[in-house]
């Protein structure tokens, strides 16, 4: 028998029964499962992948609807679902309906995004959603430009590696609030250490920040966050881009987490100072609802990416070029790379600005809720008031070791998924609201469940 392949005129009707398959294996997994997690710790979980999966390369093949039916079924019902209002631990957003249904589409029709040749109309969409995000971005610089990576990690890297292209010997000076992928970064790129600078805050103070790029002297990348991870602070933006004016450093800014208050009129202020940068991490599979992966690196202009420039004869031949060809090689370090820009271009239409724009007030305005809650709580402990959509708190005098096993209890037992953060010296539960249809009510049971699961821990059973 031929193998049943997705794509051709036919692909679609190969595709339909299978992918109904598909969504009735993720109805029933989510009815197995009852919660946001699957109850009974890593070891139960494998047991269970283990005992359906059996063997993981069997001699015969068992067809593609049994493979699908038993293989999603077993992953939806043992997995973390965001989409759950109480799965509220990381930055790990519940994506969208619509920019799933895209994701299908890119890989049936598969456009690799090294050459023209093998997606064409791709690479025109690409080039019309990266312009217009980088235009969101950088709205008076003359010609700015955007890539599209795999997401916050990624375009840190690229963000140090153009850096460093462009001063060899540049250091990076970054907040002690920022991303674990930038000292990563800096060590998977030969350069130096980071210059580490004190956040007791949450953010970076300009103050600081000026002693440790005098303190240097030589060429500087200074790395500020627009929504940390931990907590979702922002650093003050405009100040620190004065700062990195006055010694000449380049700027770059984080805004993994915050970059998408751009999207809100009445959010967007808080990211005053940011069209200033050199260039700008964004994430839209954090706040921007898409399935990994969907990271941007936004750049002031678009000849910062020269570093990027390369050939291939076999991909972006001088004369294909000059002939017209779009010449790819120069927008990712990755050769074969998925059409993510296909799902963030159907959102972008889909909703509109505005529409994406309110989820994220949405958002912001349900962690505002919960820390309303939290600081009206008897028993419970409010860090501070939430940048973004993360809320820090815990049981009002609890050692860090009981915050750390109340988490532990409630992921045990698939009722919530909550994240942990240390700040001020203390370990925090953490919230991070990334569901727009999180209610109220959710908070409140989500509270209530801390509770239950602290006094559980305080009482022998
Ligand atoms: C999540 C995050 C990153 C990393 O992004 P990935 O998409 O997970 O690679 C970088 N910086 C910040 C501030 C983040 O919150």
């Amino acid at each position: 028998m031929p193998p049943h392949l997705a794509g051709g005129s036919e692909g679609p009707d190969r595709l339909r029964p299978l992918v109904e398959d598909v969504l009735g294996a993720l109805a029933a997994g989510a009815a197995a499962r009852k919660g946001p997690l699957p109850a009974g710790g890593p070891g139960a979980v494998a047991r269970r992948v283990r005992e359906v999966l059996g063997e993981a390369l069997p001699e015969d093949g068992t067809g593609a609807a049994e493979a699908l039916r038993a293989l999603v079924g077993v992953v939806a019902e043992g997995a973390a679902d965001p989409a759950d209002p109480l799965c509220a631990a990381h930055l790990h957003c519940p994506p969208l309906a619509a920019a799933v249904a895209a994701d299908l589409a890119a890989s049936a029709l598969n456009p690799s995004m090294d050459s023209w040749d093998q997606a064409p109309a791709a690479t025109a969409l690409e080039a019309e959603v990266t312009r217009a995000l980088a235009r969101l971005v950088h709205p008076d610089a003359a010609e700015p430009d955007a890539l599209i990576t795999t997401g916050g990690t990624e375009s840190n890297q690229l963000a140090l590696l153009l850096a460093r292209e462009t001063a060899p010997g540049v250091r990076v000076v970054a907040g002690a609030n920022g991303h674990h992928s930038v000292p990563r970064s800096a060590w998977l790129l030969g350069m130096p250490a980071p210059v580490v600078v004190d956040t007791p805050g949450g953010v970076l103070d300009p103050e600081r920040v000026r002693d440790a790029l005098a303190a240097d002297g030589g060429p500087a990348l200074l790395v500020a966050t627009a929504g940390s991870t931990d907590s979702g602070d922002i650093d003050p933006l405009p100040e620190l881009a004065r700062a990195a004016r006055e010694y000449g450093a380049r700027l770059h800014v984080d805004a993994a987490y915050g970059g998408s208050l751009l999207f809100s009129d009445r959010e967007a202020a808080r990211l005053t100072g940011l069209r200033e940068a050199d260039t700008v991490t964004l994430d839209l599979h954090k706040l921007g609802w898409q399935p990994v992966a969907a990271g941007v690196l936004a750049v002031r202009e678009a000849a910062l990416l020269r570093p990027l420039d390369h050939r291939a004869d076999y991909l972006n031949a001088a004369d294909d070029t000059e002939a017209g060809f779009p010449d790819l090689l120069g927008r990712s370090l990755r050769t074969s790379r998925r059409p993510d820009v296909l799902k963030i271009a159907v959102t972008l239409r889909a909703l509109g600005r505005r529409g994406l724009g309110g989820l994220v007030e949405t958002v912001c305005d349900r962690a505002r809720h919960l820390a309303d809650l939290v600081d009206r709580h008897p028993a419970l402990t409010l860090r501070a008031r939430p940048a973004v959509s993360t809320v820090l708190f815990r049981p009002t005098g609890d050692a860090d070791e009981e915050v750390a096993a109340i988490r532990r209890r409630l992921m045990l037992d698939g009722r919530a998924v909550l994240g942990r953060a240390r700040a001020d010296g203390r370990l925090w539960l953490k919230a991070t609201l990334l569901n727009p249809a999180t209610t109220p009510t959710d908070l409140e049971a989500l509270l209530t469940l801390v509770c239950a699961t602290h006094q559980e821990g305080s009482t022998p059973r």
